[in-house]
């Protein structure tokens, strides 16, 4: 039996040979490297913001094709349930393209990261976005610090250290501004969660053969920022130190390259324009 690090390996080997050039059949997106990917999900978010939506891939052929031949998402879309955030509409995809997760506040617990593992692990698919959005309640909630019930209290727990972090790095900031850092720093927290509650997926991404990339939904705009360049990733060695650790502590792990430019790019204090 091999290891879950060598069934990731060999599962993103497989993909990387089975993959065609993007242009050459949109329907042979499985295990495409991961940067194609990304200009896939960009391409269609900006067909999306400008009414030229193609909406592909919707039909009863495709439907058909996808029952006939099994799913080949090509990116795994992490994301909360706020249903101003559709990721097949925002990013203008069709059936069998998208592994879709979407929990309150975009959190990566334990069914989650064990969806995004089966999505890399299983399906070949190879970047892994998680997609906060503007004015989420979830997050909001947390800041205000509103009264909720005991399972909402549990789902929202790994949202209040990015508030903290966020309040950390905003001193005197509140309101409206603080929610909008405090939603970047809850895309980072995910982003570290996931890696730190999964080895298989921290080493997939260490090593190469999964990305993941945080990204920003404008529920206004309709616009997708993705925030390429940080955060630093998570050893994923580190000894589990609960929600409460800096997401962007290197834990001694060996930093990659990005891991340099990364501290604190975002989320930013909400003065500096770093992310827009
Ligand atoms: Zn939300």
């Amino acid at each position: 039996m091999p290891s879950p690090l060598r069934r990731f390996l060999l599962a993103g080997l497989l993909g990387a040979l089975s993959s065609l050039p993007v242009a050459a059949s949109p329907h042979a997106t499985n295990g495409i490297p991961p940067d194609d990917a990304l200009i896939l999900l960009k391409d269609g978010n900006r067909r999306f913001v400008s009414g030229t939506a193609i909406h592909f891939q919707q039909d009863a052929k495709r439907r058909r094709e996808t029952a006939n031949n099994g799913q080949k998402p090509f990116a795994i879309i992490l994301t909360c349930a706020d249903s101003r955030v559709p990721p097949e509409l925002l990013f203008d995809q069709g059936i069998g393209s998208l592994f879709v997760i979407r929990v309150a506040g975009n959190v990566a617990q334990t069914d989650e990261v064990a969806t995004i593992e089966y999505g890399v692990g299983h399906l070949g698919s190879r970047l892994i976005v998680v997609l906060g959005h503007t004015k989420c309640g979830a997050v909001t909630a947390v800041v205000e610090g509103a009264h909720v019930g005991p399972n909402l209290a549990q789902l929202v727990k790994p949202i209040v250290p990015a508030v903290a972090r966020a309040q950390e790095q905003n001193p005197g900031v509140s309101g409206g501004p603080l929610v909008a850092a405090a939603i970047l720093a809850n895309v980072d927290q995910a982003i570290a969660d996931l890696q730190q509650l999964s080895p298989d997926l921290a080493g997939a991404i260490a090593h190469g053969q999964a990305r993941v990339v945080g990204a920003l939904y404008d529920i206004e705009s309709g616009a997708v920022e993705f925030l390429e360049g940080s955060p630093a990733p998570v050893g994923h060695a580190a000894p589990s130190s609960g929600h409460t650790a800096p997401p962007s502590a290197s834990h001694g792990a060996a930093p990659r390259p990005e891991a340099h430019a990364a501290p604190a790019a975002h989320p930013a204090p909400v003065s500096t324009p770093a992310h827009h």
